[in-house]
């Protein structure tokens, strides 16, 4: 059983307005024994109208005061969804932002993801330019596999193959041909002592999880055994979304315990 979500969202992040109170509720009234909220920190994202951070001063105020309002009944962790990286000029910026926000604050768990390529959401198909799908997808993977090889401040990556959620309908895109980058990624991940999660919102949704159970199969073959488990819900209904099927399939997939983290230290708990 799942009783921990480790990927949610709260209107500190710019596309949920969800109260930081309602969703503990939520978690709670679940039967969630840990709930770490993990809002959005992609400094510099390219639209202006969406700047897609929080004042980490307030968050900390905020968050610390619920964790012991709450106590005994949910234990509350703190975390961030941070975005990483690649373009030339602007790596070294966010990669200096993010270092120093996750040394200021005392963070328990961060989640290091990757939603801006080339300086557009993958999201805003307006912004593709002409690129193919596969071109896409692509430049995804190849951002991913810089950010894992030159960011050390996460615990685990968001949402491996998210990206493939973008492809639009219609389009026929032969995902075999990015194994060899996926499993690339994961085997620098495991080197680097770092992990993925799983993410459900999709599988709530009627999809599958993020990653697929093929990527997940193989990151536990290369010896992948940091796994958090993440709804990234950013309204209240979407908390623990599917956690009983995700629970399910990693436990066909052989995996026997998924992890949890405090002030950044990985625990584990039986699935
Ligand atoms: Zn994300
Ligand atoms: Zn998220």
């Amino acid at each position: 059983m799942i009783t921990a979500d480790f990927h949610t969202h709260t209107s500190f992040s710019t596309d949920s307005e969800a109260s930081p109170e309602s969703m503990i509720e939520r978690a709670i009234a679940l039967g969630m024994k840990t709930y770490c909220i993990t809002d959005h920190m992609d400094y510099l994202f390219p639209i202006k109208e969406e700047p897609f951070t929080f004042d980490p001063d307030a968050y900390f105020d905020k968050l610390t005061a619920l964790r012991k309002a709450y106590r005994g009944k949910i234990d509350l962790r703190i975390g961030v969804e941070l975005g990483l990286r690649d373009e030339p000029y602007t790596r070294a910026k966010v990669k200096k932002l993010c270092e120093k926000l996750v040394s200021d604050y005392p963070f328990d768990f961060v989640i290091g993801s990757t939603h801006v390529i080339d300086h557009f959401d993958p999201y805003h198909k307006d912004k593709w330019n002409g690129r193919s799908a596969e071109e896409i997808v692509q430049m995804y993977y190849d951002s991913v596999l810089y950010s894992v090889r030159n960011y050390d401040c996460f615990n685990v990556y968001g949402h491996l193959d998210y990206i493939i959620r973008y492809i639009p309908e219609g389009v026929t895109v032969d995902l075999t041909k990015f194994d060899s980058i996926v499993d690339t990624i994961l085997k620098e991940l495991i080197a680097r002592g770092k992990g993925i999660e799983v993410n459900t919102s999709r599988l709530f949704r009627g999809g599958r999880t993020n990653p697929s159970a093929d990527i997940l199969a193989r990151y536990r073959a290369f010896g992948g055994t940091t796994l958090t488990i993440g709804s990234d819900a950013h309204r209240t209904e979407q908390v623990a979304g599917a956690f009983d099927k995700a629970c399910e399939m990693l436990k066909e997939l052989g995996f026997k315990e998924y992890s949890v983290f405090k002030k950044g230290k990985e625990s584990r708990q039986k699935l």
